[in-house]
């Protein structure tokens, strides 16, 4: 199979590091024009350089906007009005107890990882369905699905962008423009990186031993037993994105190493 998605524009938040820079690459790669986002104008243009290392003719551009309030997401919209492909990618996450978690936590949490995918697919969607071709991709979690006890209110944010993304796939019945979610497991972006190194500091560990410590202790079910790579997450967001990739619509698409022990 060869993936081409050259004259398609492809915008992906939160892409200056992470999943969502991996998947910027892996679009690239595909030919499309590619709109990276984050929220510094500086971080936004290293991205753009790195992307466009991997672009296959396509033009590589960004926008700098916080995505995560009705603003940001308006001034995007305004920038880049129109896109065929739009990965939702932007999410935060932070261990905390449940009786810790703060009334701003779950409003801030549910504004970055829920509202910015509402916003921009209320306003880029209409016009996938108008010209009857479109590709929606939420970049969940298996945290949807095996609610961290560490995380309950990210946990509450991945089930939320479940339930939108299958709802939005409703309203594509009899037309090209698909509605999915890919559900990563453990990592190893930026972010994530960042929390292994605390957790190494915390317990005297090499990095690599508090990887695999919290594999082994936090998601026992894994059945890769490692970290995934952001280029394999972004593998399956390449494929949902393209145009053979038609007939799947409405799913939650799980990439997590097979932690999730259910068959379907
Ligand atoms: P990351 O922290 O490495 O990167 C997140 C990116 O989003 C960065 O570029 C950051 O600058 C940007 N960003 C953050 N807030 C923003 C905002 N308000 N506006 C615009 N940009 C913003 O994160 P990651 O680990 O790559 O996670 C990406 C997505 O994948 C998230 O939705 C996360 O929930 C999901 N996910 C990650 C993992 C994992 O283990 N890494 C597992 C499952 C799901």
């Amino acid at each position: 199979m060869h993936i081409d998605l050259s004259g398609k524009t492809a915008l992906v938040t939160g892409s200056t590091a992470g999943i969502g820079h991996a998947i910027a690459k892996g679009l690239a790669a595909t030919g499309a024009n590619v709109v990276v986002n984050g929220r510094s104008q500086g971080k936004v243009d290293q991205a753009i350089a790195a992307v466009k290392k991997a672009a296959k003719g396509g033009t590589i551009t960004g926008v700098a906007a916080d995505v995560s309030t009705a603003e940001g997401c308006a001034s995007l919209v305004q920038v880049q009005p129109d896109v065929d492909i739009l990965i939702n990618n932007t999410g935060i996450f932070e261990p905390k107890g449940f009786f810790d978690i703060p009334d701003e936590d779950w409003q801030r949490f549910f504004d970055v990882n829920v509202m910015s995918g509402v916003r921009l697919s209320r306003a880029y969607m209409p016009a996938m369905l108008k010209r009857n071709w479109g590709r929606i991709v939420f970049i969940a979690s298996e945290s949807a699905l095996m609610i961290p006890k560490e995380m309950i209110h990210y946990g509450m944010t991945k089930t939320a962008q479940l339930s939108v993304s299958r709802g939005l796939a409703e309203l594509t019945r009899g037309t090209a423009v698909t509605v999915n979610a890919v559900m990563p497991g453990p990592t190893m972006s930026e972010g994530v990186q960042t929390f292994v190194a605390d957790l190494a500091r915390q317990n005297g560990q090499s990095e690599e031993e508090a990887a695999a410590n919290f594999v082994k202790q936090h998601r026992p079910g894994s059945l890769i037993q490692r970290f995934a790579t952001v280029e394999e997450i972004a593998n399956m967001v390449v494929y949902v994105s393209s145009k053979e990739a038609a007939v799947t619509n409405g799913a939650a698409l799980r990439a997590e190493g097979g932690l999730v022990q259910t068959i379907a």
